[in-house]
């Protein structure tokens, strides 16, 4: 086992995936949003697992995302979230993923990419209710499915809008805007296998209004809430474990100041030990001096400046090198969740679990 590594417990995966699938009425499909490696868990094991509990599709950031889960052998449809330039179109139609077009995409280059490689490509139409990101306006939709007629190798395959607010309290600006997108599918060709979709992982949760026939559900895949102001909550639980042994034990001096910039000194003796993980392997630098682990079930807080590769904790007598440190996830008695990490680093877990790229990922069922 590598000493420091991010656990990956595929029976919290599936136990997730299950309960948001069951909280989902059945004529309600389900796909895996697993952009960004599954915000740091694996992409292609949680679509495994995904697949097994009666998902439909995938969806990914960029075409390479996409690439790399057909390379792997999935053969659902994979769609791709972010608009594409023409290099990504080429990729996209090699691997047959579904890619979003709105009115600012150059439709004559996806054309002549699709006629090309002798495929009609499956194109959504994403629609911006409010979000202001990415999308056709509700009152262009018309306009554009006119012009998207004209281009015989490009298939419409449904429509989508993302809601900026669903995780909020306040409700309703996120209706406001699934009313807006209602507007927007009143103009287009629904018929049965037309896709519609607008659920997030909030969506999901609270508004049963967004459900449509296809839910996107990230975050709540991996453990969070999406936030704690929602009304209703799931059953989840956290996937990920990061996990470490302390590499050295020493003894601080009262006066003496410890790691970069001398930002805590101790005010009496007192013993440290250093942990090999640092803000390079994605831990939050935002954490010196305000975070804490586990050693033993116990909480120790980290002391001094977070490095790139290694961090300093206060420690009892007992501890000793070797020993396992539990930087998130569950230890004896004690737990430090991904939610606490994300307050303490003062962001949200989408971003916390992302960051962790360096170190290796072990998969455990437990
Ligand atoms: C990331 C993303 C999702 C999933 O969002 P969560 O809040 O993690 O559930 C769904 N739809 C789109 C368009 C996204 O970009």
């Amino acid at each position: 086992m590598p000493v420091s590594y991010m656990e990956i417990n595929l029976n919290a995966l599936r136990h997730n995936l299950r309960v948001i699938r069951q909280h989902l009425p059945k004529e309600v499909n389900v796909l895996a949003v697993v952009k960004a490696n599954a915000y740091g868990h694996g992409a292609v094991e949680t679509l495994r697992i995904a697949m097994e509990e009666g998902y439909t599709a995938a969806a990914v950031a960029r075409v390479e995302e996409g690439a790399k889960l057909r390379e792997a052998g999935f053969t659902c449809p994979i769609y791709v979230l972010g608009l594409p330039l023409p290099e990504d179109m080429l990729m996209g139609v090699k691997y047959d993923l579904t890619l979003p077009v709105d009115d600012t995409v150059d439709l004559d280059a996806f054309e002549d990419i699709a006629k090309g490689a002798g495929k009609t490509v499956e194109v959504m139409m994403p629609i911006d209710t409010g979000m202001n990101r990415i999308g056709t306006h509700p009152e262009d939709v018309k306009p554009f499915l006119k012009k998207l007629a004209g281009y015989p190798h490009l298939h419409l395959h449904g429509t989508w809008t993302h809601m900026a607010t669903a995780d909020c309290k306040d409700k309703s600006a996120a209706l406001k805007q699934l009313d807006r997108f209602d507007e927007a599918i009143a103009q287009m060709p629904v018929t049965d296998d037309f896709v519609i979709s607008s659920a997030n992982s909030a969506g999901v949760i609270d508004i049963p209004k967004s459900w449509h026939n296809l839910a996107r559900p990230g975050i709540i895949i991996y453990g969070p809430q999406p936030s704690d102001e929602m009304e209703h909550k799931l059953d989840l639980q956290y996937v990920m474990r990061i996990v470490s042994h302390v590499t050295h034990v020493q003894t601080l001096h009262k006066g003496e100041a410890i790691g970069y910039g001398g930002t805590y000194v101790a005010d009496k003796d007192m013993k440290t030990a250093t942990v090999p993980i640092g803000y390079a392997d994605g831990y939050p630098r935002c954490l010196s001096n305000k975070g804490e682990v586990l050693i033993g079930g116990k909480r120790c807080p980290i002391v001094g400046r977070i490095c790139m590769d290694q961090f300093m904790v206060a420690v009892d007598d007992s501890v000793k090198p070797g020993d396992e440190v539990i930087l998130m996830g569950r230890q004896g008695e004690g737990e430090i969740t991904l939610d606490e990490v994300a307050k303490t680093a003062g962001t949200i877990p989408h971003e916390i679990t992302c960051d962790l790229k360096r170190i290796p990922r072990v998969f455990v069922e437990k």
